[in-house]
């Protein structure tokens, strides 16, 4: 989509570091980072959220990309949190599927 500000990271058009990458699935830090590691994992091509994934495939390897990101990261031996906000009550402010990786500090439960 061609206002989607993830559309843009995953092609390039914007920059970032990523952390991990492969031909569907790039990773990168948080703008706005909530623990001292913050990444977001995304798959290049554009689904609105969660519901709207229908291949158990790409769901599977975002998990992947989500735990390889974890593993080039090293927060496997420490523990992470992986958050997938959808939609309104879950929070989604940014309308591409992606995936929270947060790390480098203990994470409370419940969330907020
Ligand atoms: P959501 O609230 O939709 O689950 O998470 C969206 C996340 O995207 C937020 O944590 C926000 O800080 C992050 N974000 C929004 N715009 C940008 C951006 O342009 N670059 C990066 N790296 N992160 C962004
Ligand atoms: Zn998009």
């Amino acid at each position: 989509m061609s206002d989607c500000i993830f559309c843009k990271i995953a092609s390039g058009a914007i920059a970032v570091s990523p952390v991990y990458e492969d031909d569907d699935f790039i990773a990168f830090p948080d703008i706005q980072p909530q623990a001292p590691v913050h990444i977001l994992v995304i798959p290049r091509r554009h689904y609105n959220s969660l519901v709207e994934v229908e291949d158990a495939g790409v769901l599977g390897q975002a998990l992947q990309a989500v735990q390889k990101t974890a593993l080039a990261l090293h927060l496997h031996s420490e523990g992470f949190r992986t958050v997938i906000n959808t939609g309104d009550n879950g929070g989604q402010t940014v309308h591409h599927l992606h995936f929270h990786v947060l790390g480098g500090r203990f994470m409370t439960w419940p969330p907020g």
